[in-house]
This record gives C-alpha cells, sequence and structure tokens, in this order.
C-alpha cells in the first residue's frame, strides 16, 4: 500500500466514536434554540408580539418601534444562550447558506461597552454582496443587494451566533436568492387554493405548503476523503474501480447502523432538536455507507430553511467525529447514488389536507379537484419541473438505472387510475340526478377504503402520490429544496387559478350547478393530461420509448433541461403570479447554466490532473518494476527467457497502452477546454462542456480504472472504492 494511502487508513483507526453526552428527553430540548413564539411571548411585549404574529400570519408590515421591542428582545435571549454575535442568514444562489457575523458588542463613552443590537440590524443589512450570483442582475457596481428579515422563519442560535433568517434582494427589487420566489410562489397558491376551496368550504382562508424532505449522504472517514483529491474538490470520485463488493448483496439496506455512524447521527439529531428541526427517522440507505434522514413534514418555507440549516449542521458535527458528509447526487460509480424526496402537499386552516381523501363524497370532490389540478399542472410544465432539478451532479442520477428518469411522469396507483377513469367517462354537461348519485357514492364515495392499500408505491417513478401527499422523488440530495419547491407551488397555482376561472364560467354561462361544472373541467382535465400518468417501470427501455410517442420531453443533460426556465410560457406564468420577472427568471437561468459549466471545468482539470500527475506516474513506475524483472530473467536465462517473461511483456504493453490513451484522451480534453473557452455565448459554451468536454470523462477513467487492476497495490496512490465505502 502506498505510504499515502497507509497513513489515511491508518488514521481511520484512530477515529473511534465520540461519546455523545445525551442528558435530556429530546422533547425537552426540541427548540431550546429556537426563538419561537412561544420564547417571544417570554421576550417582547404582547403588543410587539402580536405584531409579528399578524406578520406571519398575514403578512403584515412591522413598523419600527415594533422591530426595536423585537429585537431587544431577541438580543437578550441570544445572549442568554451564549450567544455574542448575531448573522442574517441568507441562501444565495450559491447553494450554500451565507453568513456574515456582526457582534452585539458596541463600544461606549469613557472606555466601555455594551450589547446593543437594533430593530434597523434586525430588518435589514446590507451585505458587501457583489460577488454572489447574480446573473447579471447587479452589474452597476451601485446596485447593491440587502438581506431583508422574514419574520416567518424563526431565529435561532447555532454555537455562538444569533442567525435571522432573511431574504436577500436586489435594490432594484430583483431577488438574489432562493427564498424571496419561494415566498412569492407560496403566497400565490395559498390564494389561488383558498379560492378554489371556497367551492367547498367557505371557512377556508389560508391554505399553507407543507414539505417534509428525505435527505439522503454518504458518510465517508474525513482522512480517507482527504486523501482523495477529487471528492476534495468535486465532492465525488472521478475515478476508482469498483469494489469487488458493492451493494449486490443488498445487506446495507436498513441494515445495522455502523457505531461510528450511529454516534454521528445522535449528535446530528441533538443539534437538529436544539434547533427545532423536527428529525424523526434514519436508516441505512442502499449503497455502503450511504444513509438518510428525515424529519416531520413543516411549512414548506420552515421545512426549506430547516433543510439547509441541516446541511451546514451535518458538515460541522460531521468534522467532531472525522467524517466528511457527501451530499452529491452520484458520489461513487456502480453504487446507488442520493436523492433528497421532496414530499409535497396542501393544508387549510381548517386542518383539512387537501391532498388527503376525507369521508364524504364532498370532501372527496374536494381532493380530486386538487389531486387532478396537480396531475395536469405537471402535465402542462413537465419540462419546467425537469429543469427544477437539473444540476451538473443531479445529470448523473436521473436516468441511470437506479434513479428516476429525466421523462417526468406521475404515478398514481391502480385504484386511482380506476377511479379517474370512471370519471372521465362523466356526461358532458348537465348530469342527470342519478349520474350525480352514482358519481359521489361509488367513484368519488370510495375513495378513502380504496387508498388504504394504495401502498404498492412505484419506486421508480418520479412524481408518485403516496395516499396523502406527492413525492417529488427526482430532487437531487445536493439541491436546495426551494427550487423545486417554487416551482411546484407555482404551476400548481396556475392551474388552480386556471380550473376556477373554468368552473365559474360554465356555473355563469351554462347554468350549470357548481358540481356538473366542477366535473366537467375535471373530466376534460383528466383527458388532457392523460399521458403523464405512468405505473410501470420508468427505468426501463421501453418508457422511453413510449414516452416518446407520448410527446413527453426526456432532457438528459442540463444545458438541454435549463432551456424550459426561459421559455415563453414559464417566464410569463411565473411574471402573472407575481413569483419572478423576465429578469429574475433570465438571470437564474443564466446563473445555472455558468454554474454548470463551471463545475464540469472543475471536474475536468483535476481529472487530467489525477490522471497524468498521480495515475500515469504510478503506472510508469510499476512499468519500471517490471521491465527490470523482464531485464534480470534475460541475464538469467539467456534466449529462453521469453516464455518465462511473456506475460510481464504482456503487462509492459498493456500498460503503455493506457498510459497513451490516457495521455492521448487528456490531451484531446484540455483542447476541448480551450475551445469551449473561447466560446462567448453562454449556452453555447455550457453545451461544449457538455457534448465535447465531459464526454472524455468516461474514456480517461477507463484507462485509469484498467490500471488500478494492474498495477500493485503498494504503488496506488489513490485511496480504492473498498475503503472509501467498506471503512466503518
Ligand atoms: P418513505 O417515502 O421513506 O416511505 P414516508 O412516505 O412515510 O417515507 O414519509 C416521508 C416523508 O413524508 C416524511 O418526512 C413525512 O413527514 C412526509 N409527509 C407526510 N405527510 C406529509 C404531508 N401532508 N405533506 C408533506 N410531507 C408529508
Ligand atoms: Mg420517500
Amino acid at each position: 500500500m502506498s505510504t499515502l494511502r497507509f497513513h489515511a487508513l491508518k488514521e481511520t483507526y484512530n477515529h473511534k466514536p465520540v461519546p455523545v453526552e445525551e442528558k435530556h428527553r429530546r422533547s425537552e430540548i426540541f427548540g431550546a434554540n429556537v426563538f419561537n413564539e412561544e420564547t417571544m411571548r417570554q421576550y417582547v411585549t404582547s403588543e410587539a408580539f402580536e405584531s409579528v404574529r399578524d406578520a406571519i400570519k398575514n403578512g403584515a408590515k412591522i413598523d419600527r418601534a415594533v422591530a426595536d421591542h423585537v429585537s431587544t428582545g431577541m438580543k437578550e435571549w441570544a445572549i442568554s444562550k451564549g450567544a455574542t454575535h448575531y448573522t442574517h442568514w441568507f441562501q444565495p444562489l450559491t447553494g450554500a447558506t451565507a453568513e456574515k457575523h456582526d457582534a452585539f458588542f458596541e463600544p461606549t463613552d469613557g472606555g466601555r461597552a455594551i450589547e446593543k443590537f437594533g430593530g434597523g440590524q434586525l430588518v435589514q443589512q446590507e451585505p458587501d454582496a457583489s460577488s454572489f450570483p447574480n446573473g447579471g442582475i447587479r452589474n452597476t457596481f451601485e446596485a447593491r443587494g440587502y438581506t431583508a428579515w422574514d419574520p416567518t422563519s424563526p431565529a435561532f442560535v447555532f454555537g455562538t451566533t444569533l442567525c435571522i433568517p432573511t431574504v436577500f434582494v436586489a435594490y432594484t427589487g430583483e431577488a438574489l436568492d432562493y427564498k424571496t420566489p419561494l415566498l412569492r410562489a407560496l403566497q400565490a397558491v395559498d390564494s389561488a387554493a383558498v379560492a378554489v376551496c371556497k367551492y367547498f368550504d367557505k371557512n377556508v382562508r389560508k391554505v399553507n405548503a407543507s414539505l417534509g424532505w428525505e435527505q439522503e449522504y454518504f458518510l465517508i472517514d474525513s482522512g480517507l476523503a482527504m486523501s482523495r483529491p477529487d471528492i476534495m474538490l468535486t465532492g465525488r470520485t472521478l475515478l476508482g474501480h469498483s469494489s469487488a463488493k458493492g451493494q449486490q448483496l443488498d445487506d446495507h439496506y436498513f441494515g445495522t447502523i455502523p457505531n461510528r455512524a450511529m454516534a454521528y447521527m445522535r449528535d446530528l439529531e441533538t443539534e437538529c432538536m436544539l434547533l427545532g428541526i423536527p428529525v424523526k427517522t434514519r436508516h441505512n440507505e442502499v449503497a455502503p455507507n450511504q444513509f438518510e434522514l428525515a424529519p416531520i413534514y413543516d411549512e414548506a418555507n420552515l421545512a426549506v430553511d430547516h433543510n439547509s440549516l441541516l446541511m451546514d449542521v451535518m458538515d460541522k458535527v460531521a468534522e467532531r467525529h472525522h467524517f466528511k458528509v457527501l451530499f452529491h447526487e452520484k458520489p461513487f460509480a456502480g453504487v446507488n447514488g442520493s436523492g433528497k424526496h421532496n414530499n409535497w402537499s396542501l393544508g387549510t386552516n381548517t386542518g383539512v389536507n387537501l391532498l388527503s381523501p376525507g369521508k364524504t363524497p364532498m370532501s372527496n370532490l374536494q381532493f380530486l379537484t386538487f389531486f387532478i389540478n396537480t396531475i395536469k399542472a405537471v402535465h402542462e410544465n413537465e419540462e419546467l419541473l425537469r429543469a427544477a432539478i437539473a444540476s451538473a451532479s443531479n445529470d448523473h442520477r436521473l436516468g441511470a438505472n437506479e434513479a428516476p428518469p429525466a421523462i417526468i411522469s406521475v404515478f398514481i396507483g391502480d385504484q386511482l387510475t380506476k377511479t379517474l377513469n370512471e370519471l372521465e367517462n362523466v356526461t358532458d354537461g348537465k348530469l342527470s340526478p342519478q349520474e350525480k348519485t352514482d358519481l359521489k357514492l361509488n367513484v368519488v364515495g370510495k375513495i378513502p377504503d380504496v387508498l388504504l392499500d394504495n401502498t404498492d408505491r412505484n419506486r421508480t417513478s418520479p412524481f408518485a402520490f403516496t395516499g396523502n401527499k406527492f413525492e417529488f422523488r427526482a430532487v437531487g440530495s445536493k439541491a436546495n429544496c426551494a427550487n423545486p419547491m417554487t416551482v411546484l407551488n407555482t404551476i400548481v397555482a396556475n392551474q388552480l387559478i386556471e380550473f376556477k376561472a373554468e368552473v365559474d364560467a360554465l356555473i355563469d354561462k351554462k347554468e350549470m350547478k357548481k358540481d356538473d361544472a366542477i366535473f366537467n373541467v375535471l373530466r376534460d382535465y383528466i383527458k388532457k393530461s392523460k399521458t403523464i400518468l405512468f405505473e410501470g417501470n420508468g427505468y426501463s427501455e421501453a418508457w422511453e420509448k413510449e414516452a416518446k410517442k407520448r410527446g413527453l420531453s426526456n432532457n438528459k443533460t442540463t444545458p438541454e433541461a435549463l432551456k424550459a426556465k426561459v421559455s415563453k410560457q414559464t417566464i410569463a406564468m411565473f411574471e402573472r403570479l407575481g413569483v419572478m420577472n423576465a429578469i429574475e427568471s433570465e438571470s437564474r437561468y443564466e446563473i445555472e447554466m455558468e454554474e454548470y459549466m463551471l463545475r464540469i471545468q472543475i471536474e475536468s482539470r483535476v481529472l487530467g490532473d489525477i490522471a497524468r500527475n498521480h495515475v500515469v506516474p504510478t503506472a510508469v513506475r510499476y512499468q519500471n518494476i517490471l521491465i527490470e524483472n523482464v531485464k534480470g530473467l534475460k541475464e538469467i536465462y539467456g534466449t529462453s527467457f521469453k516464455t518465462l517473461a511473456q506475460e510481464q511483456l504482456n503487462l509492459i504493453e498493456d500498460i503503455s497502452g493506457h498510459i497513451k490513451g490516457i495521455n492521448s484522451k487528456v490531451t484531446e480534453m484540455i483542447e476541448a477546454r480551450k475551445t469551449s473557452n473561447n466560446i462567448a455565448n453562454l449556452e453555447k459554451k455550457a453545451n461544449a462542456y457538455c457534448n465535447k468536454v465531459k464526454p472524455l470523462f468516461e474514456e480517461i477513467r477507463y484507462h485509469c480504472d484498467k490500471l488500478e487492476l494492474l498495477v500493485d497495490d503498494e504503488l496506488w496512490p489513490l485511496t480504492k472504492y473498498r475503503e472509501l465505502l467498506f471503512t466503518k
């Protein structure tokens, strides 16, 4: 074993499970570091408290005097929790969270100091934000951005810092972060859904979108991870021959959690509890050293913040345990990648889950309304949904044979398929009383019984109905959930508005009763959006062909997929619903396209470096050993040496062949990069990286992985798959 690998592996033996202190019941520490309603009530005047509640519930503005009260209370509380600094915490389009810490401390006259935190500092800050991605929104030097308090997501103390969740916008008003469009989309779906709910229940005043994410990740010993330049710089392995044992025995999924990983998880869960992140389940995933963590679902904005925060916390806690968390969607070839299922639903202030069948025909008609409208929204915006989950890293997963395909389709289960088929045959126009009774009793009325056995979940579907929610499974493990959640809630809002208009028109013009009108429009929607429904194996080739026939898109790469973000239809929809204006849509497209290009560029450089500077020299060294051996044989055996040295001679030639393969392909890749870099148009440049640079990765890797099998293990410098995946 090479000294590098030896030391990396040796170090793992020092990495024993860290003892975790557990003094509390989880319920006692839950939310202890969160400035939630209960805490706020203790620290601010009741007037200020009501004002913030009004802002949370109804989006009312908070005036300056109130902000001063709140900030003072928040500061006192934060200091009692050990905080010395505060920060506006936000989610710029880099994918990471951002924070800039300021101390409460302020000097006063006479050489003394006080702790200070005013309303102004709570409400608004101006980070020096010129180096966050903005896609041309703030291209002039005087244009600045600011962060503004989002009272709907409570402040929290992490470490010694009070963190205040904020939006990040340009002075010209354009959003520069993930949260702003999400909040607007949630507002849009709220008002559109409330309007539709009124058909069924006049008491509905508020509809909240809910999100329950499931975070998958790999946990790798930090020493081993650090010995791999590809993992350190790109978050994944760019080469490495698969381990003799991988996941073929299916012995990791739901298996016993290894001790070290368990200690990490318990520590992580304690941190989550303190931060009010309601993590509930943990288990091993399919691949070795792969795990999953999921909370109880929450209001979507809060759930998105929690997921972003969680990813930070996971990194930090991992340091204590000498682990490196890999969030990348495909860190290892040949074993499963990671995703982040987004479970989504809509719930009313009256306590009804709109995607859960009810007890009466009327509530089931409401369920069907939201169910069918969601299907239609997905049908009409399938390319946009695909775009919402597009990234260089997720491209490896979508369409690979263990993950949802790049084709978006909806799985609903046998029973609901039957229900929709029956609804499709509803009479055009007014229904006879008999028909209505039939429908209500036999179709709509039977849904709840039916759903109990809707357990046969199709794991290959990218968007599946699972009894009381939809599960968007194609989201990447590394992604910020805000992006897919913004799109999903926007398209559903858009669809509900259209639905309401159509139903109202039928009631007005054709003098139909409300129920008749609803049935008629739903029937029409089923007909129109049927092609998006698919119950079969989403991983099969047959589906790819079938989907093509149905006219569904199959955008396999990010540059292809992203285009849907700037289609006329998308831009107009986002604008109409007030979620993003054209500038915001276009700038995001640019940012993501550029990010894609840069990621491939970095990977390409790293791969070129490893192949040329690690793999080739090692192969040459081993080849020299073989040459010495052959020379020795010749010296001893003279002309008859050949029979004895044949295998060595073959190896020498094989190694030369692979060295040649690597060198010529790396040269080709460098040339392709140069050509791509000279392209001024961003879209063309990203496409060149995708179609000219990236395909060479596989070819270079092929030769490197072959060499890994040939070269003496003692010389091989890179930590191998079996070491990365099976060290516990
Ligand atoms: P799995 O998909 O692994 O089988 P479950 O389906 O039981 O797991 O639940 C997955 C996630 O769905 C959990 O985070 C749970 O909180 C969430 N969930 C349950 N109900 C809802 C809902 N109404 N809205 C959003 N998420 C929900
Ligand atoms: Mg799931």
